[in-house]
């Protein structure tokens, strides 16, 4: 959506085609970071963007054990913007579409659905899709897979991926939420279990973390024994949990971490999650799909501007340019992944926080190095001057 937004800001025909009749899908993840602030800032988007019903969360907070630490401190940060806001992804998703429609060559197509690619010899010269009214071609001088980690247009492509595995799954519930209860927190780590709660205003968005694989397992313990997991981690949803009834009322969510050996072929660029599938860890993969977004247009604009296809070695500037910031980003997920979830889910106790965790909360200044890596990451990107000044287009 961002990137159909830049290039049809400068003028550039662009078809975007998204399967769903909305976007109003939940259990997608809600931060947006200082990082993706700073582009909305850029684009001259941000008082708008922040009218929008969001919270703004400073300091990111845990609770391990009965102990609770204050992890990341966002009020350093030097951009516009020193807090992550929580805002639900349709309403992101709906915004920048609204904001895309100002432009005439932008066209939004939903419930469109990529089924496959066309193809001359090589070269990938549009998509199949299917509409309410049937099936069509849709043609392109360049197609861009941003259709996330199921990617349909990275499959049809061909291209070749590496599967670093993940040791959880999250099962996701919407729990009521009174004004009393305490404030948001990153998660809840506690007798082998992590328990994400987001604030939705009216309701907490959770998140179960679980074993790869177990969730049939869970299931057959039960829904009351479930329940109790959650009262557990988090004592004042003691009367609330009754809310989940049944089964339907959790979604499980299978998390993969992946990463395309090459993002491109002729005619063809994966961005985002279908470039790269990212694990919820810091939830930091809709900012990085935003930055990939962000180099993508900077490069491509100049090349789309001249007419006819860009050419193959300018897709590869664009992995170029983004393979290193993801495979930082997903070095350290993976690292905490394996290092710190894989141990916390194979216990049954009572945890404390490990001593660098201590020392962290402890030492003020040093929140300000997990503040950096989350909320801005490693190479953030800017909207080039140019994109920047055809607002008044
Ligand atoms: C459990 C979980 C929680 C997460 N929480 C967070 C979080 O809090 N913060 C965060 O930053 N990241 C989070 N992430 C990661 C984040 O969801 C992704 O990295 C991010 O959404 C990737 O953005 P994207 O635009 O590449 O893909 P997506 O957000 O997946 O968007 C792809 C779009 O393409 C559409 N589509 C799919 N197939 C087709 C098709 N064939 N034709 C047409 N349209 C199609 C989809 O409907 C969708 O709208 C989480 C991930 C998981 C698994």
């Amino acid at each position: 959506m961002l990137l159909g937004l830049l290039l049809a800001r400068s003028g550039i025909g662009v078809r975007v085609l998204e399967k769903h009749a909305d976007f109003f899908r939940d259990f997608r993840g809600d931060t947006i970071h200082p990082s993706t602030l700073e582009i909305l800032g850029e684009l001259g988007f941000l008082d708008d963007f922040l009218k929008l019903p969001h919270q703004e969360v400073r300091r990111l907070r845990g609770q391990i054990g009965d102990t609770t630490l204050t992890l990341a401190d966002f009020t350093h940060l030097p951009v516009r913007c020193k807090f992550l806001a929580f805002m639900p992804q349709w309403d992101f998703l709906d915004f920048l579409a609204g904001k895309a429609r100002a432009y005439p060559s932008f066209h939004l197509e939903m419930e469109t659905e990529v089924t496959g690619l066309r193809f001359d010899g090589e070269r990938v010269i549009g998509v199949r899709a299917k509409t309410p009214n049937g099936e069509r071609d849709v043609p392109a001088s360049l197609v861009v897979g941003a259709d996330g980690r199921h990617s349909t247009v990275r499959e049809a492509a061909k291209l070749p991926s590496q599967d670093f595995g993940a040791p959880m799954d999250v099962l996701w519930m919407h729990i009521s939420r009174q004004p009393s209860d305490p404030d948001q927190l990153l998660g809840r780590i506690d007798y082998g279990q992590i328990f994400v709660m987001i604030d939705r205003g009216d309701y907490w968005q959770c998140g179960l973390v679980v074993p790869k694989g177990a969730y049939e397992e869970i299931k057959s313990r039960g829904l009351d024994a479930l329940r109790a997991d959650i009262v557990r981690l988090a004592p004042f949803l003691a009367e609330r949990v009754e809310e989940l009834k049944k089964w339907d009322d959790i979604k499980l969510l299978t998390v993969q971490v992946d990463r395309l050996r090459k993002w491109y072929r002729e005619g063809l660029l994966c961005i985002g999650d279908a470039a790269h599938a990212m694990s919820p860890v810091a939830g930091v993969g809709i900012n990085l799909a935003i930055q990939d977004a962000v180099a993508a247009a900077n490069i491509l604009v100049p090349a789309l501007r001249n007419g006819g296809s860009p050419s193959v070695s300018v897709l590869e500037k664009i992995q170029k340019r983004r393979e290193l910031p993801t495979k930082v980003v997903q070095n350290v997920q993976l690292m905490i992944q394996n290092g710190i979830i894989r141990r916390v889910l194979g216990t049954n106790r009572r945890m404390s926080p490990p001593l660098i965790i201590r020392i962290l909360g402890a030492v003020p200044l040093l929140r300000r190095i997990p503040a950096r890596l989350v909320g801005l990451g490693f190479r953030p990107e800017h909207v080039s001057y140019q994109l920047a000044q055809s607002r008044n287009r």
